[in-house]
């Protein structure tokens, strides 16, 4: 079986590997989608053979960590309610030890205990290939009304956006700014549109602004034009209830949090960057601040059903849609940072 990985230096290479051979516990998934997500870009940039998270791998891995697809084949030990063979899927794409506290309550990413496996952005192979073998627990099922694209978004991108403002409890009655509408803040955009807030979406380019408003912006800011916190001051009754971050970039993380009312709430979700509060941000207005990291499987599963429930069209947050032999273009584009978010379709 051909993958894709890094060839480092912003190059694609493609890798061949055996076709995998569930074991028991294992099932194998024929790909139907596998999203590009903002920190594969770490990846493409940096050199051949880089990981981003878990434990290192020691040979070439396909990338690919928003992977969604079906089942095609099942290891012995697999339990008839885990999967069966056509289920439509999307993989929580971690593994850790499977006892820890962290394991046990669905975020194997936290694992204590070993450095968790990474499908796609650690040692574990990934989605951008026509099969990809992983644990029977990873499986998260993808509702039909939901695209193959939708899950590979939740996957990965829309599922970050989605825990975080889960964390922010947000309601109608809130106003929230998404500092940078890449993948991640595009989705925060829509789900919180979605959950009834009233969203003001800030980015430096106009196309990602042109997107935010079809994902449900109520108010776009260009901080390349205008200075974006007395924009949003403007624009609510002394500062904004909630801020997300999604951006990475430390002047934008400082004025999400000099946005905010008294009483708001900042949370931290781009990666990258410096964040320096100054104590007379954050004590004087109450401020709340917190990271977010990821997601958990539960936390995937209540993405796609919010999705699937109140009919959230996650799927438009893709602007390019590319075959596995295109991947080369895919990732040129991805690293423009000025469009929305490409799948590669299998
Ligand atoms: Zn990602
Ligand atoms: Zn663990």
């Amino acid at each position: 079986m051909r993958g894709m990985t890094f060839g480092g230096d912003r190059t694609v290479e493609f890798i061949e590997v055996p076709d995998p051979v569930p074991g028991p516990g294992e099932v194998v998934l024929e790909m139907k989608a596998s999203g590009i997500c903002g920190s594969d870009l770490h990846m493409y940039r940096g050199p051949r053979g880089m990981s981003l998270l878990g434990a290192t791998p020691s040979e070439p891995v396909i990338r690919g960590h928003e992977p969604c697809g079906v089942v095609a084949a099942i290891g012995p030990g697999v339990a008839e309610n885990q999967a069966k063979i056509g289920d439509r899927v999307m993989v929580h794409h971690y593994t850790g030890c499977g006892v820890c506290r962290h394991c046990r309550t669905g975020w194997p990413q936290m694992c204590d205990q070993q450095r968790p496996l990474v499908y796609g952005s650690g040692a574990g192979h990934g989605g951008h290939a026509p099969y990809m073998k992983v644990p029977a627990a990873t499986l998260v099922l993808l509702p039909d009304e939901l695209s193959f694209e939708a899950g590979a978004a939740i996957a990965c991108g829309t599922g970050t956006a989605f825990a975080a403002l889960r964390r922010l409890n947000l309601s109608g009655a809130d106003t929230i700014t998404i500092f940078g509408q890449g993948p991640v803040g595009l989705a925060g955009t829509q789900l919180a549109a979605a959950m009834g807030a009233r969203v003001i979406a800030v980015d430096l380019s106009p196309e990602r602004l042109e997107l935010a408003r079809r994902m449900g912006a109520d108010e776009v800011i260009n901080s390349s034009e205008v200075n974006p916190v007395e924009a949003i001051r403007d624009l609510t009754d002394k500062g904004a209830d909630l801020s997300m971050d999604a951006s990475g970039a430390t002047e934008a993380r400082h004025a999400a949090l000099e946005s905010l009312r008294p009483w708001g709430t900042l949370a931290l979700v781009g990666v990258g960057g410096e964040f320096k509060p100054t104590l007379g941000w954050l004590m004087p207005k109450q401020t709340t601040v917190f990271g977010s990291f990821t997601f958990s499987i539960t936390g995937q599963a209540d993405c796609a059903n919010f999705a699937a429930r109140r009919e959230v069209r996650v799927d438009e947050i893709f602007t390019d849609r590319w075959t596995l032999d295109q991947a080369d273009a895919a990732y040129k584009k991805a690293d423009t940072q000025t469009a929305g978010k490409g799948v590669i379709m299998l």
